[in-house]
């Protein structure tokens, strides 16, 4: 089992990219307002997180009361056959507490056209709630319905694979999965119900795909934000980079072995302290280059079947590799020499081969490359400008082993088709 002094021990030692407080406390220049305070300290909205968290291997038996103080008519939403069984359990549930349960299911991803279809079914049956049980895109949809129709909220994931069920933030896609824009919510859930039993029932793969997301965490807010003065995103983003060691260490032992300690660490960790890290460090404390290359990829049809942190893993390795070649940072590329194992350790993606991507032609990776760098991505978190041919560096360079070549991969490829 580990131990906080183990933990800590091995952060002392991992991965010492961008490893300091120092480095986080380093003042930038930054306007001022009236009161000479940091226009990005002067005022903040947050979210910080689900109004209640109930959590444990029973969670969602325990939560049946408090299901039926927050609404008396809830819609229940969920989405794949995978888990039709397990929801049609939950449904019945519902309505043996006196429940006046509807339910509905999503055809596609978190698109508009299902939300439409979804929002027109609750109003007709005069829904008074929401319960979303499923990953990351039935969350953010069961959140984004409540939003739009001013009800609560309760969300109980059924796999670790993102942190959905506790932000108030949704992703949208169009029908065919390709991510559109994002959307922050009034509110974090009402409830979120985090029940053990229920979430071990996930395939292995979407534990792998939730730790890679989490760890993105680190990578991502530190680079965007390791020199704000604001305390609060100061402490978020050092909360990364214990989340991430945490899940360095125990990431394997927790898909080796469901039953143990560190699957219950590692599972909390994926869907509820990576949410509790983008509460407190609010908007600016969340997605940086990992996110962008995953956004831009889903415009891919050959990628729809790669799960959100597996493509944020690997968005992870293009990001170090920017910083590599651009930024120049020499420990990026250790950092990232470091978390290649680990992600395979994990059966994770590494390179496009590994995503089903090694057939995409320059024209379409361009393309990718073009999606990732148009003006409001959060590519542009990055300290320095990213072009697409600089991107496309990195998305073919991503799982090399060595420093920067001096030939380039771009050029080798060229040559070789
Ligand atoms: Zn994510």
């Amino acid at each position: 089992m580990t131990t906080s002094k183990s933990l800590s021990a091995m952060s002392a030692k991992l991965l010492p990219h961008r490893n300091s407080l120092e480095q986080a406390s380093d003042t930038s220049p930054t306007s001022m307002n009236k009161n000479n305070l940091p226009e990005e300290v002067s005022h903040c909205s947050h979210s910080i997180a689900p109004a209640k968290v109930v959590r444990g291997e029973r969670a969602w038996e325990e939560s049946h009361q408090l299901i039926a103080s927050i609404c008396r008519s809830p819609l229940l939403l969920g989405r794949s056959i995978a888990t039709a069984e397990l929801r049609q359990g939950l449904l019945n549930n519902l309505r043996n507490l006196g429940l006046n349960t509807v339910s509905a299911e999503l055809k596609h991803d978190c698109c508009e056209m299902d939300l439409k279809r979804i929002n027109a079914l609750a109003l007709y049956n005069s829904c008074d709630g929401v319960i979303a049980a499923g990953g990351g895109k039935v969350l953010d949809a069961g959140k984004l319905l409540a939003h739009r129709l001013g009800i609560p909220c309760i969300t109980v994931p059924l796999s670790a694979a993102t942190c959905a069920g506790w932000t108030a933030l949704a992703n949208i896609y169009s029908p065919t999965g390709a991510f559109q824009r994002d959307q922050v919510l009034a509110r974090c859930p009402h409830l979120m119900i985090f029940d053990h039993g229920l979430v071990r029932q996930a395939p292995p793969r979407t534990l792998a795909s939730g730790i890679a997301d989490a760890i993105a965490k680190w990578y991502e807010a530190s680079v965007s934000n390791g020199s704000s003065n604001d305390g609060l995103i100061q402490q978020a983003v050092q909360m990364a980079r214990v989340l991430r060691d945490q899940l360095l260490l125990d990431g394997p032992e927790a898909l080796k072995d469901q039953n143990s300690l560190a699957w219950i660490r590692v599972a909390e960790a994926c869907a509820l302290t990576a949410g509790l890290i983008g509460g407190i460090g609010g908007s600016r404390c969340r997605t940086a280059a990992a996110h962008a290359v995953h956004n831009a990829l889903t415009q891919l049809k050959d990628c729809h079947e790669v799960l959100h942190g597996e493509k944020v893993g690997y968005g992870i390795l293009v990001q170090l590799r920017l910083e590599e070649i651009i930024g120049g940072h020499q420990l990026a590329g250790q950092a990232r020499r470091q978390l290649i194992p680990f992600l395979k350790e994990l059966d994770l993606p590494v390179n496009l081969e590994d995503l089903g991507l090694s057939n995409l032609s320059l024209h379409e990776l361009h393309e990718v490359c073009q999606f990732a760098c148009q003006q409001g991505s959060d590519l542009h978190q990055l300290p320095f400008p990213v072009n697409s041919s600089a991107l496309l560096e990195a998305l073919l360079g991503a799982s090399d082993n060595g420093p920067v070549p001096v030939e380039s991969t771009v050029t080798k490829r060229m040559a070789a088709s």
